[in-house]
């Protein structure tokens, strides 16, 4: 019992309004458009560093007079074969999320652990630039989860905090306890992110800025594996920014015990 969608535009024809009945599409007309897409997306994220490659190597011949050059060249091609495997990386962890079933095979797990091992996993990126990651908040906190894909989603948010935040500042983590729900916050104060761009982070590929990432350069993945990752896990995850001041992402976690019944009691 498909859902039929009657999507209504607005197409403005000289000085008068013309409404336009543009489509009927149906839910799964939507997903079939949404997989095609993400193909498309894929399919040039894939093409950019391979074409690098490609035009690297076929300049590496000519150059093999001038050792420097072809060092440059050996180097960039390490740069775009790294970003091809971390772009291959995300995209399979996708689509692996998209096909499993988390909560059926979840364990109890304390959240202490969870975020000193994604504490970890970022300490030297964050010691490099000067910067202190602060944990606090209420402790002995458990989820019912998996213990990799959570650590993943809070070691990307972490991670991101890092990437788009000044030399020497702060990253706070902090957990919150209320009425069954587990709130986990990172909040930076880095360069923010603009509001009309807010809601789109999570999207799959989606990146505020192409100047802002650095010499890597991000996916645009990250986010929405994240987005994923929590979903799985029956929460939720929201974001707050103020441009120039920093961001904060929130995810919101059902207690263990509490199944997902506290979260979805609220939302209704
Ligand atoms: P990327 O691999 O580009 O970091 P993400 O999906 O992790 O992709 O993030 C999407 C975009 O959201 C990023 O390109 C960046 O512009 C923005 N973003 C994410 N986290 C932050 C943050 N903590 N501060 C500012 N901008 C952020």
């Amino acid at each position: 019992e498909a859902l039929i969608h009657l999507d209504v535009r607005v197409a403005r024809l000289g000085s008068r309004y013309v409404m336009v009945l543009a489509d009927d599409r149906t839910d799964s007309y939507r997903l079939e458009e949404t997989r095609r897409d993400f193909i498309a997306n894929i399919s040039h994220e894939l093409k950019t560093p391979i074409g690098a490659i490609s035009l690297l190597a076929e300049a590496l011949e000519p150059a093999s007079d001038d050792p420097e050059q072809v060092r440059r060249f050996a180097r960039r091609m390490g740069t775009e074969a790294t970003r091809l495997s971390q772009i291959t990386r995300e995209i399979i962890e996708l689509s692996r999320l998209q096909a499993t079933d988390v909560l059926s095979t979840a364990k109890r797990l304390d959240l202490d652990g969870i975020i000193s091992t994604a504490v970890d996993q970022n300490h030297v990126a964050a010691d490099a630039r000067g910067m202190t990651l602060a944990v606090g908040g209420k402790k002995h906190v458990a989820v019912d989860g998996d213990e990799t894909l959570l650590t993943l989603a809070i070691n990307n948010l972490i991670a991101n905090a890092i990437q788009y935040s000044p030399d020497g500042s702060r990253i706070g983590i902090g957990v919150r306890l209320e009425e069954g729900v587990v709130e986990l916050s990172i909040t930076d104060q880095g360069i923010g992110i603009p509001e009309d761009d807010l809601p789109r982070v999570f999207e799959r590929f989606f990146r505020v800025d192409q100047a802002r990432s650095r010499n890597t350069g991000g996916t645009g993945l990250g986010l929405s594996i994240v987005k994923h990752v929590v979903q799985n896990h029956g929460g939720d995850i929201r974001a707050w920014s103020q441009m120039g001041q920093g961001s904060t992402f929130t995810i919101r976690l059902p207690e263990a015990s509490n199944s997902a019944a506290a979260l979805q009691g609220e939302k209704r």
